[in-house]
């Protein structure tokens, strides 16, 4: 009799090209011993694991369907960003990258032309995975003798792509965040558009009246109003918002509350702020109404909207699992409040949803600068992946979902459990050692051990 087993590497890694077979010729009365089946399912498993330690060869990787857009970044981000692509994802995957390196001296040589470029390909593939970037400042400037000081990378992507950014923190079963009743993540969503960040303010310093004037491109009379009598030194600050940047948040906000199957909250002060916030809080409930509120339904998550201080308050008493939608200003301070609630910047990962549907996933973390600079100096560092590691592998995940590939979004799955197991495990980075439960199990390893373990996990998920 002629068995045929089919190769569960192949099973396991959907190798593109189709199965292959490890045939066994077993006779009709012949029955194989215990030992002997052990014996074929333990080569099985060496020849598997084997395999994996040497790579897969590029034939037997996962091939993922469409191209990616990687952006590369700056300092210790930049060193982690190739530890992961080296020893979590290269040696299993097999992806078609449209690489830009947005290095800051690159960024200056080109005129930052290759961050345009950047989102430019984003554009074009719907999907990206950024490297956090340096944005400079007159001392960076300094330092890497720039040519002038160059937006941030991610400003200007943002709004090429208009995009929303959504941070979500990674939760750990060791790493419990500071409020005890948040069960699940808080994701928080915000408008990066205008606001107190696009503003114009004047410190005066002699008695008069300050106005508000608009004066319509139409050639109408102007509008002005009357902000404040000065009979003294003081301050005024003017900012503004658009209907359309206002609305393209509303629908990136509903479009990734159904995505991630969860409720949405969207908060202002439209009690003390009637037509500024009143009009954020009238073109999230236009848009809910026509274009939500069915597909809502049929998902089972709601729509709803409070005053900014009652979302705080009912926050601090829910149990999480919630999108908050933010204005500019305030999606600022709470999200620092949520990842610093959860134990560490580097547990927080961000994605930036355009309306016309292009994802751009990033760390909600920097460059690490001061950990860098320790690197360069020889010292050993313990700078936490973890955010990076989401960022690829939600791009992943996104990718795997357009493209219909599970085989790609298991992998994903598969790197998330590894490096979540290896945190609950006690192996962690410096940051996270401080505000772990405690236990005897705690070690804190430098950031290439803590790469290595969360490989040897991934290949353990990855054999079986
Ligand atoms: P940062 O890089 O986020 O680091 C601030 C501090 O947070 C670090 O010094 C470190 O604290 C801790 N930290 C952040 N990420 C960590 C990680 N992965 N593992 C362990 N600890 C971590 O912010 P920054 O120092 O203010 O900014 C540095 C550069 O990053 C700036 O040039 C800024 O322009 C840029 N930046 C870029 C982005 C982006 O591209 N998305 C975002 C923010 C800032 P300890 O030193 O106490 O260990
Ligand atoms: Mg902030």
């Amino acid at each position: 009799m002629l068995r045929v087993v089919q190769d569960f590497r192949v099973c396991r890694y959907g190798r593109p090209e189709g199965p292959h077979y490890i045939i066994i010729l077993i006779t009709a009365s012949f029955t194989p011993p215990t030992c002997y089946r052990q014996i074929i399912s333990f080569m099985i498993g060496k020849s598997m694991k084997s395999s994996l330690k040497k790579k897969l060869s590029p034939s037997a990787k996962i091939r993922v369907k469409s191209t990616i857009v990687e952006m590369d970044g700056d300092e210790m981000a930049r060193i982690i960003w190739k530890l992961v692509k080296d020893k979590l994802l290269f040696p299993y995957l097999s992806m078609d990258i449209e690489y830009y390196d947005l290095h800051i001296k690159n960024r200056d040589t080109t005129n930052d032309h290759v961050t345009v470029e950047a989102a430019r390909a984003v554009m074009r593939n719907g999907i990206g995975v950024k490297c956090a970037t340096i944005t400079p400042n007159q001392e960076r400037a300094k330092e890497y003798s720039l040519k002038q000081l160059w937006k941030s990378p991610n400003a200007t992507i943002r709004e090429m792509l208009e995009g929303t950014v959504f941070r979500k923190p990674i939760l750990v079963e060791n790493i419990r965040p500071s409020v005890s009743t948040w069960k699940k993540p808080i994701t928080i969503g915000r408008h990066a558009h205008g606001d107190v960040y696009n503003n114009i303010e004047m410190r005066i310093d002699a008695p008069g009246r300050a106005e508000l004037i608009f004066t319509s491109a139409g050639g109408s009379s102007p509008i002005r109003q009357t902000i404040g009598e000065f009979t003294g030194p003081g301050i005024i600050q003017g900012m503004h918002n658009t209907d359309e940047s206002i609305q393209n948040f509303s629908k990136a906000c509903f479009m990734h509350a159904l995505d991630q199957k969860t409720d949405l909250w969207f908060s202002s002060k439209d009690t003390i702020s009637q037509i500024y916030d009143g009009r954020f809080r009238d073109i999230f409930e236009k848009e809910y109404i026509e274009n939500w509120k069915e597909k809502f339904d049929r998902a089972g998550i709601s729509y709803f909207y409070t005053l900014i201080d009652d979302a705080a308050a009912r926050i601090m008493k829910s149990e999480g699992g919630v999108l908050w939608a933010l204005k500019n200003y305030d999606g600022d301070v709470m999200s620092d409040m949520i990842a610093s609630a959860n134990g560490s910047l580097a547990m927080m990962t961000s994605v930036l949803v355009s309306p016309r549907g292009y994802f751009e996933y990033e760390a909600a973390h920097g460059t690490v600068q001061k950990h860098y600079y320790k690197h360069l100096q020889g010292e050993e560092t313990s700078t936490n992946p973890m955010a990076i590691i989401f960022a690829w592998s939600g791009c992943l995940k996104k990718r795997a979902e357009i493209d219909s590939t599970p085989e790609v979004a298991t992998f994903a799955d598969k790197l998330e459990k590894s490096a979540i197991s290896t945190v609950a495990s006690g192996i962690m980075t410096g940051d996270l050692l401080s505000v772990a439960k405690r236990s005897h199990k705690n070690r804190k390893v430098n950031t290439e051990t803590f790469v290595d373990a969360i490989a040897k996990n991934l290949r353990k998920r990855l054999s079986g």
